[in-house]
């Protein structure tokens, strides 16, 4: 597996599966989950909003995943799951260890070769970037799957070096 690096907007790559930091109700939020509605069109929230009526009605749980189509993206699929809220009294590393295990174990499901990550929980969420980067680039690393290329997609420089300085080491 290929672990590559890009700064920008996760919205305009090409991926066979871009992953969304969604919120549990998966009815689109800010950060990049609205990023992602608003240039992947209305299809992607329609699949979101049967997800709802059918398997999830109270959600998507925290640390789990799930694919919708990708609409307007150059992406076959949106890969949706929820990044913990970070907490300075409670560790909840694991469940950010599960949303990189869980989407990309289901990426693999799906048959993609490529995977595009955003630095989930980071944002909104208030995850420290150092922290955030070294559990993405440690669980993509230690689950095994076909995926060839994943790629971390960062919208900051300073989640892009702080992805780099994971990444090197
Ligand atoms: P969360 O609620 O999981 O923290 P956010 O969307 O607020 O999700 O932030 C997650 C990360 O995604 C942050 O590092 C943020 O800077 C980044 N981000 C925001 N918009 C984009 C985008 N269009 N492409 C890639 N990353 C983005």
């Amino acid at each position: 597996m290929d672990i590559t690096l890009v700064q920008g907007d996760i919205t305009l790559q090409a991926a066979d599966a871009i992953v969304n930091a969604a919120n549990s109700s998966l009815m689109g939020g800010g950060g990049v989950d609205g990023a992602i509605h608003r240039r992947g069109g209305p299809e992607i929230l329609r699949e979101c909003r049967a997800l709802r009526a059918s398997h999830y009605g109270k959600g998507l749980p925290t640390g789990q995943a799930v694919a919708t189509t990708a609409g307007d993206l150059a992406a076959r699929w949106v890969i949706h799951t929820v990044g913990p809220v970070h907490s300075r009294t409670e560790d909840r590393s694991a469940l950010l260890v599960s949303c990189y295990r869980e989407s990309l174990r289901l990426a693999d499901e799906l048959g993609a070769a490529s995977v595009a990550f955003p630095a989930i929980s980071t944002g909104i969420f208030g995850w420290p970037l150092d922290d955030g980067a070294r559990i993405a680039i440690a669980t993509v690393r230690d689950t095994p799957v076909s995926v060839r290329d994943v790629r971390f997609v960062l919208f900051e420089a300073k989640a892009y070096a702080a992805f780099e300085a994971e990444l090197s080491r």
